[in-house]
């Protein structure tokens, strides 16, 4: 009689807090858990553009695994997933394979370049610890090589950020904090730092509250960024890149923040999926899979209120690992009805660096130093619901004014 094995993929918000809660319902009495990820280290997604820009260290954003879930409880292995064998209930990782009998997906997204040529090659994103880490040394090292030689190249200290969504928007609010420290670090007159800002649609951060966009945008200029809005980039090349209207930036720093689509991964095992991502079913399964649970940024959901997919976010990811968690138990103690998932949009709170943000609580729009601290408290309500007072103490952000 022995106990059925649980695997969960990936130790993100969807993740981490799946394996949390199981802990919490002592589910490990009832089930083998395992828990992989590609690193010993939980990393919050939501606030990489901090130590993109470097206005914070990358290790205030990450913890490692056995600091927050109790390893007597579960197991972990620190592995890459390679490729999941649905059909035999095994996941095949870099160096292993591991079986199930119930598998949590929670491997997060990657960045969506709609096939724009040289994207790839020529760009950084803001997606993991590893990629922030290297952007935010590369930015340092254009300010560091700009005064070497004696003919001045403009293109080093030019920024482009693809795309004015709520990333894009974010990592923008942090670099043009970060300029004024690095020009008086290395001698160089701000005058000279370009941030361009570029955006297809034709507004920044599209479908959002019209003032707060106002709002945020205003901010941002007065800081020197420049936007292009109604511009599409269309190509990508090594130090430039080429707009619809057939204008070229020249830069060494190009930042894609355009999107996202659902792990590769999840395609290439043969689920069906729009974007990367699976269309769950309401108890968050995948569709043809009872054993199989889809959470976070691989899972897509649809608002039925506006017929159209709910965004990706964090929110949606913790909500989702509660149900999921749920569920898990409920299917191992033989409960054949699950629980439906239905979220519960708290708001949107984005910052802009500093101590600036715009926020849509409910209805109440937030702006500056209010929005700032709401961003603040939205960061240590989620340590705490992780690792309690303590991780709060530890990571959580305290400047509030
Ligand atoms: P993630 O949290 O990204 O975790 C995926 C995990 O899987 C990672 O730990 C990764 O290491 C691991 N992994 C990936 N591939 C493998 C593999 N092959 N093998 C093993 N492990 C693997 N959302 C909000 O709600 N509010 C915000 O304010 C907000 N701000 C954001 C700011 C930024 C800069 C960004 C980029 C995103 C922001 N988001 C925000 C979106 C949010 O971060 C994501 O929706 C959220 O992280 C999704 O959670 P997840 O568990 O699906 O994936
Ligand atoms: P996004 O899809 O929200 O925004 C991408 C932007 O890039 C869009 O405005 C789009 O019009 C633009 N774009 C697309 N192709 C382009 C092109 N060729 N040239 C120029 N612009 C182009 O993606 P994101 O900002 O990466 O966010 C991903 C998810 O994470 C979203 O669901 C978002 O809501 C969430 N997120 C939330 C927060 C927050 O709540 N504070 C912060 C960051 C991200």
């Amino acid at each position: 009689n022995k106990k059925p094995k649980i695997v969960i993929l990936g130790a993100g918000y969807g993740g981490i807090m799946t394996a949390s809660r199981l802990i919490k319902s002592n589910t490990q009495q009832d089930a083998e858990i395992t828990l992989v990820n590609k690193h010993n280290y939980h990393y919050q997604t939501t606030w990489l553009h901090e130590p993109a820009a470097g206005t914070l260290h990358h290790d205030k954003t990450r913890m490692e695994i056995s600091s927050v879930i109790d390893l007597k409880k579960i197991n972990f292995i620190k592995d890459s997933v390679v490729e999941i064998k649905k059909d035999e209930k095994k996941v095949i990782l870099e160096n292993g394979e591991v079986d199930y009998d119930y598998l949590v997906i929670g491997l997060g997204s990657e960045p969506e370049t709609f096939g724009i040529p040289g994207v790839n090659e020529n760009s950084f994103a803001i997606r993991s610890v590893n990629s922030v880490r290297l952007l935010r040394e590369h930015i340092e090292y254009m300010f560091a090589s700009y005064n070497k030689e004696d003919e001045k190249h403009e293109d080093i200290l030019t920024f482009v950020v693809a795309g004015a969504g709520f990333t894009g928007i974010e990592f923008v609010g942090e670099l043009s904090e970060r300029v004024p420290e690095l020009c008086e670090e290395y001698d160089i007159d701000p005058k000279k730092v370009k941030i361009y800002s570029v955006e297809a649609a034709p507004t920044a951060l599209p479908g959002f509250d019209e003032e707060l966009v106002e709002y945020a945008m205003n901010v941002l200029e007065s800081r020197g960024v420049e936007f292009k809005i109604n511009t599409p980039i269309k190509e990508v090349q090594d130090g430039k890149v080429l707009l619809n209207d057939g204008e070229e930036i020249k830069s060494q720093t190009i930042v894609w923040t355009t999107g996202i689509r659902g792990s590769s991964i999840i395609e290439d095992s043969g689920f069906e999926t729009m974007r990367g991502r699976v269309k769950v079913e309401k108890d968050l399964r995948a569709p043809g899979y009872d054993n199989v649970f889809i959470i976070g940024d691989c899972a897509l959901i649809i608002n039925e209120e506006i017929n159209r997919p709910y965004p990706p976010t964090a929110q949606i990811a913790i909500q989702q690992a509660y149900t999921c968690s749920k569920n898990l138990k409920d299917l191992i103690s033989g409960k054949e009805e699950l629980d439906v998932f239905k979220p519960e949009i708290q708001g949107t709170v984005a910052s802009l660096g500093g101590k600036e943000a715009i926020g849509l609580v409910g209805d109440r729009k937030l702006y500056g130093g209010s929005a700032s601290a709401m961003k603040k408290i939205i960061d240590n309500k989620y340590l705490f619901q992780l690792g309690g007072v303590p991780l709060v103490l530890k990571k959580g952000k305290f400047n509030f004014f």
